[in-house]
């Protein structure tokens, strides 16, 4: 790689994992302080270029990040955005495909990489995957051709992919191997050399300046199918004060039961101004509304359908949507299409 002593990477630490230590004296994880993360991984002095670091205080549990973590996350690249060449942010895994997945929508224009990782285990113990996963995530995000970053978007780098963040979802809570994109292929994967799929990964038009969008509504819910569903339930959800959009996790290709009472119930949402958006609780493959009798009525009432979309992104980018769009219409319209390469 070229022009080393010229790349400036920063790596923001929002907690997690991979940021912990055993305390000595009472065996639980407590947060490393960043600014000596050096000291655990000594080889970051070896990349010879400018790496600074930022950690969030408090750090958090990635359960505990909701959408002002993602301001906060997002802000802090857009302070940055001209000192570095790319950001590394090191994040809990839980529920690090919902934060990539929002800062995919956040970033429009994005024109640096911005590489989430974690880990399994704390880069205090020495089996620990943090080390490898830090290093080559940092080596990803200062990757350049030309002059140019090799993947300006928000990607995960784990165990030994790249993956879209927004094409990625969390599988084992045990592995190392922690992550999968199951309707993407990877944009780069790890052996003995760092392989990019250059076809795969997306460049943004170099005339447009980096957009920050800011704007979150919450106000959705995922409502995930069952056999023997009750409408109590379903209008329980239906029914809640102020919702504005819900994911139904529907089965197969994106099938629901025919109850008359569930379509129904269904489009007088719709007609009384919600949104229902289709996604599969497959763990890959895609939505096809008309396909089986199963999803032909929800198509004709209005539902709209996610495609091949992750949980993940699905309710990231329905919070985006309607925290930004104008109309219910244009939230529907903006749904059905690719904003971020978070579907097919
Ligand atoms: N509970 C942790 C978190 O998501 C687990 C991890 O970092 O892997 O913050």
């Amino acid at each position: 790689m070229k022009d080393r002593k010229d790349t400036s990477i920063l790596l923001i630490y929002t907690g997690g994992t991979i940021g912990m230590i055993h305390d000595p004296e009472t065996g639980s994880l407590i947060p490393i302080d960043f600014n000596h993360i050096t000291y655990h991984v000594p080889e970051l002095d070896k990349f010879g270029f400018n790496l600074e670091s930022v950690s969030f205080n408090p750090v958090k549990d990635s359960s505990n990040i909701d959408p002002d973590v993602w301001i906060k996350m997002a802000e802090t690249i857009e302070e940055n955005y001209e000192k570095y060449d790319g950001f590394v942010v090191l994040h809990g895994t839980d529920t690090m495909a919902y934060s990539a997945s929002a800062l995919s929508f956040m970033l429009e224009n994005l024109a640096k990489p911005v590489i989430f990782t974690g880990s399994q285990l704390p880069i205090g113990l020495l089996r620990t995957d943090g080390r490898e996963n830090l290093l080559t995530a940092i080596e990803i995000a200062s990757a350049k051709e030309n002059g140019l970053p090799l993947v300006p978007e928000v990607c995960i780098f784990f165990d030994n992919e790249l993956t879209r963040g927004n094409r990625t979802t969390k599988f084992s809570a045990e592995h190392f191997d922690a992550f999968n994109s199951p309707n993407y292929p990877p944009l780069a994967e790890v052996g003995l050399h760092l392989k990019y799929n250059y076809t795969l990964i997306r460049y943004p038009d170099p005339r447009k300046n980096l957009i920050v969008h800011k704007t979150f509504n919450t106000n959705v819910a995922i409502l995930k199918l069952f056999p023997g569903i009750g409408r109590n339930l379903v209008q329980a959800i239906l029914n809640t004060k102020d919702l504005r959009a819900i994911i139904i996790e529907t089965f197969g290709s994106g099938n629901a039961p025919t109850y008359r009472w569930f379509i129904d119930d269904l489009k007088s949402f719709i007609d009384s101004g919600g949104i229902i958006f289709n996604v599969t609780q497959c763990h890959g493959g895609s939505v096809e509304m008309g396909l089986y009798e199963t999803s032909r009525e929800l198509l004709a009432a209005g539902v709209v359908s996610g495609k091949d979309i992750t949980s993940e992104a699905s309710v990231t980018k329905l919070m985006h949507l309607l925290g930004t769009c104008g109309s219910k219409e244009e939230v529907e319209k903006c749904l059905g299409k690719s904003i971020a390469g978070e579907i097919s």
